[in-house]
C-alpha cells in the first residue's frame, strides 16, 4: 500500500490533466504497484502491461487522434510519467523509451506514410518501441558514433551496434525491440563529425538482432537494457526519417524532451519516497516518542518537503512551456533534469535514513526507488553534461538570468 499523500497547494494544472493523473494513478495502484518488487527482484520486464496501457491510452498522449492518440500535450505526458514511476520507476523508464523516444519523435519527425504504418500498433501496445543512439565508446558524446549506414541504391546497409537500449530485449527469449528509431551515421561533414540520419528499424529485418542483455544493473531492473546489432541490415528508404544527414536537430531535440520526461520521473520517486518516510515517521518510535518529534527526523522530513515541491514546480512549468517543435530549449531541460534527479536520489537517502534498517531493505521499496533514482544522473546525459550544456548556454545568453 502506498501511504495517502499529503494535500499541499494545488498546481492548478487543469481538469485534463486531474482527470489523466486520477486514471493512471488508480492504474498504477491496482496494476503497477503490487508487483513492483517482484518484478524487479526477478529482472522481469512486464510486457503484459504494454497493451494495458495501451487500453488507457497513454501510450500515444501527445499524438493527434487519427492515428490512434491521445491529441494531449506534454505536460499530460510528464504526469502520466509521473505516475507510473511513482508505482515502479522501471516501468517509467521503459514507458518513457516508448511512448516519448519512440512514439513521440515518430508523431513529430515521421511521415505521414511512416505515421500512419507504425504509430496505431504503437499507441495499442501491440508493439513495444525503443530509441538506440549510444554505443560502447559514444555516450556523452554521441555524435561521436559508429554504427553507419551505406547507401546502395534507394536502400541503406547499416553495420554497427547500439549500447544500453531500454527495450533493446522485449521477452526472456531474447527478442528485440519491435520498433527502433535509430540513428547511424551516414557521412562525415567537413570538421569530420558525423553526418546522422535517423532510420526506422522493424523486427524481423534481416541483420537486426539483440546482442546481449545487460544484467545486474544498480536499479531499473524491470526494465530491460540491452545491446542491439546490425548486420548487413537492409533498411529500405521509405525507413529514412527526414532527409539523410539531417538528423542531428532532431537528435538534440529529443534529448530535450528525453531531460524533462526523466525529471518527471524523479518526481514520482520523490513523492512515493516522502509519503513512506512521513508515515513511517508517525509509526516508529524510539525513547519512547514517535521519532517524527526528533529535530533530525524533522530536517529529513521538512528538507525533503521543500525540495519536492521545488521540483514539481520546475517540472511542470518547464513541460508547460516546452515547444516541442523547436530545438533550443536546453537551458531549462538540462535545468529541470539536473536538479530534480540529484534531488530525488537525495530525497530517496532521506527516506532510508528515517526508516533506519527498514528503509534499508526491498520491502520497505525506496531502497529500489534510491537505486532507481541513481539512473536518472546518467541516462538521457549525465548530470555533467547538464552542468556544461547550462553554462554554455549562459555565456552566450546570460539574459535568461534575468529574464
Ligand atoms: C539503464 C540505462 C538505460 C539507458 N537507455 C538508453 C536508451 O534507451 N537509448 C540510448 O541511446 N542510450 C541509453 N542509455 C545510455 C545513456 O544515455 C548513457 O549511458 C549516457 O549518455 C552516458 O554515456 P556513457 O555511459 O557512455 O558515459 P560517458 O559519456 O563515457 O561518461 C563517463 C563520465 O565522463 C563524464 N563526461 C563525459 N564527457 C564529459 C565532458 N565533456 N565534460 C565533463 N564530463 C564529461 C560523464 O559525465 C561521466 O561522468 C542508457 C543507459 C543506462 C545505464
Amino acid at each position: 500500500m502506498i501511504p495517502n499523500e499529503i494535500p499541499g497547494f494545488n498546481f492548478d494544472l487543469g481538469e485534463t490533466v486531474d482527470l489523466l493523473r486520477d486514471t493512471v494513478r488508480s492504474f498504477s495502484d491496482d496494476e503497477i504497484a503490487p508487483r513492483a518488487n517482484l518484478i524487479e527482484q526477478n529482472n522481469d520486464f512486464p510486457k503484459d502491461l504494454w497493451t494495458k496501457l495501451g487500453d488507457i491510452g497513454v501510450l500515444g498522449i501527445t499524438v493527434e487522434e487519427e492515428y490512434g492518440g491521445a491529441g494531449m500535450g506534454y505536460l499530460e505526458h510528464v504526469v502520466a510519467l509521473e505516475e507510473i514511476s511513482r508505482a515502479s520507476a522501471a516501468v517509467g523508464l521503459s514507458y518513457s523509451a516508448h511512448s516519448n523516444l519512440c512514439v513521440n519523435q515518430l508523431r513529430l519527425n515521421g511521415n505521414e506514410e511512416q505515421k500512419k504504418k507504425f504509430l496505431p500498433d504503437l499507441i495499442s501496445g501491440e508493439k513495444v518501441g525503443a530509441l538506440a543512439m549510444s554505443e560502447t565508446g559514444a555516450g556523452s558524446d554521441v555524435v561521436g558514433m559508429k554504427t553507419i549506414a551505406t547507401k546502395n541504391g534507394d536502400r541503406f546497409i547499416l553495420n554497427g551496434s547500439k549500447m544500453w537500449i531500454t527495450n533493446g530485449i522485449i521477452d526472456d527469449e531474447g527478442t528485440p525491440a519491435d520498433i527502433v528509431w535509430l540513428y547511424a551515421r551516414t557521412g562525415t561533414d567537413e570538421r569530420g563529425r558525423a553526418e546522422i540520419t535517423t532510420f526506422l528499424i522493424e523486427s524481423g529485418m534481416e541483420g537486426y538482432s539483440a546482442g546481449q542483455k545487460i544484467e545486474d544493473k544498480l536499479g531499473m531492473r524491470a526494465s530491460t537494457t540491452a545491446e542491439l546489432v546490425f548486420e548487413n541490415c537492409v533498411v529500405p528508404s521509405e525507413n529514412i526519417v527526414g532527409m539523410p544527414g539531417e538528423s542531428k536537430i532532431h537528435l538534440m531535440r529529443n534529448l530535450e524532451h528525453e531531460r524533462v520526461a526523466l525529471a518527471a520521473m524523479s518526481v514520482g520517486i520523490s513523492r512515493r519516497c516522502l509519503a513512506d518516510m512521513n508515515s513511517y515517521a508517525s509509526e516508529r518510535e524510539a525513547f519512547g516518542k514517535q521519532i517524527r518529534n526528533f529535530g533530525q527526523i524533522q530536517r529529513h522530513i521538512g528538507e525533503s518537503w521543500a525540495d519536492y515541491r521545488a521540483m514539481r514546480a520546475y517540472v511542470y512549468d518547464t513541460a508547460r512551456q516546452i515547444d516541442l517543435s523547436k530545438a533550443g530549449q536546453r537551458l531549462d531541460s538540462d535545468g529541470v533534469k539536473l536538479f530534480a534527479t540529484t534531488v530525488a536520489k537525495n530525497i530517496a537517502d532521506k527516506a532510508i535514513q528515517v526508516m533506519g534498517g527498514y528503509g534499508y531493505v526491498g520491502e520497505y521499496v525506496v531502497e529500489r526507488l534510491w537505486r532507481d533514482a541513481k539512473l536518472l544522473e546518467i541516462g538521457g546525459g549525465t548530470i555533467e553534461s547538464h552542468q556544461k550544456n547550462i553554462t554554455k548556454d549562459l555565456s552566450t545568453n546570460s539574459s535568461a538570468i534575468e529574464q
